[in-house]
């Protein structure tokens, strides 16, 4: 395609063109860099559209590694016999403090399936009502599948959105990854969710899929979610799972995926997520046409991310001050809380 096909292109998707079958299998087998471009280049048009250079800010705050589940992709499995951690309250309010008009657009309050907030439900509510009252921003919340009742409570008391991936549509994949976890019931729960009233985020890992059409089938099964938020993330090898000590490979596939997203999901949020390659890998997902940096904490912070690619650095460069500074390098700018407010429907 020329120029004047692309911006053809974009401008079709904007006016509710919709990709079938066939053009999403075409672009996933995309090879050549310069078509590559051309498909950010499309994504980051149709981004523009909707969001201008504005881009939103979440601070994660990983509070419990705990987890009762077995994924076979996660560290944090629960057969890892790993140093945990699981903040107090207090723990939570200071760090609290330090995040209160740093600039974030919401608070990403992260947890794996840990027994003690199942166990008791409500001090996990008493954790999203502490920050709500100390922060005042919008809050993510990410507990896994808890039943109804607690997301009300959890809604009630300042959980806006509700982070759930499915990880897979294709359920013989969920099967190898979500070891032991019912598929439904993650559908289930995201439903219900949404019902409360929730923004919802779902997602899937990628370089995982056994082929394209396993790609095709979890790109379809996030329509069904009609998530708020959208999410792919590079499958990572881990320690302490069965993929330890295989190669890691490029993140390619995932750029290429969140520009697939873009043009699916036009007007949601799609985040370019610090944990896997920092802010460098942050300037090629907004250049695939994300728009919220997800994942940001404190150069100092001691808490965990979710793949952790500074695990073993000493110190760790996502910091709210370095996103913003790079983003601006890039012409872009944060949004306004108000524009945030926007997409939640406030
Ligand atoms: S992905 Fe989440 S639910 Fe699965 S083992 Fe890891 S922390 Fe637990």
């Amino acid at each position: 395609m020329d120029q004047d096909e692309l911006d053809n292109f974009a401008e079709k998707i904007v006016n509710g063109s919709e990709l079938s079958d066939d053009n999403i299998l075409d672009l996933l087998s995309i090879k050549d860099k310069v078509e590559l471009d051309k498909l950010f280049y499309v994504a980051r048009a149709v981004r523009d559209h909707y969001f201008g250079n504005k881009v939103f800010l979440y601070s994660f705050v990983y509070f419990s590694t705990y987890c009762k589940n077995n994924c076979s992709f996660c560290y944090y499995n629960c057969g890892h016999d790993i140093p945990r951690y699981r903040l107090s309250l207090e723990d939570i309010e200071r760090l609290c403090d330090g995040l209160k008009g740093e600039g974030f657009h919401m608070i990403d309050l992260t947890m794996g399936e840990d027994p003690y907030f199942y166990d008791d439900p409500n001090k996990l509510v008493e954790i999203v009502r502490t920050v709500k009252d100390r922060v005042g921003l919008p809050i993510m919340v990410s507990p896994g599948v808890m039943d109804k009742d607690t997301f009300r409570k959890l809604h009630k008391n300042g959980a806006d959105f509700l982070a759930l991936y499915q990880e897979t549509y294709d359920r013989e994949l969920y099967g190898k990854l979500r070891r032991g976890q019912s598929f439904e019931e993650r559908i289930n729960a995201r439903k219900s969710a949404k019902d409360i009233g929730y923004c919802i985020e779902d997602g899937i890992l990628t370089r995982v899929e056994p082929d394209m059409r396993s790609t095709l089938t979890s790109l379809r099964g996030l329509e069904t979610s009609d998530p708020d938020m959208v999410r792919v993330m590079t499958f990572v090898p881990q320690d302490g799972t069965p993929y330890e000590g295989s190669e890691p490979g490029s993140s390619d596939q995932e750029l290429m995926i969140i520009s697939i997203l873009r043009i699916m999901f036009p007007d949601r949020l799609i985040p370019a997520s610090l944990d896997l390659e920092g802010i460098d890998g942050m300037v090629h997902r907004l250049n695939a046409g994300a728009n919220v940096v997800t994942s940001i904490i404190s150069s100092d912070s001691v808490l965990e991310g979710v793949v952790n690619y500074d695990r073993d650095m000493d110190e760790r460069d996502r910091d709210i001050k370095s996103v913003v500074k790079r983003l601006e390098s890039m012409g872009m700018v944060p949004a306004d809380q108000s524009d945030f407010n926007k997409v939640l429907g406030m």
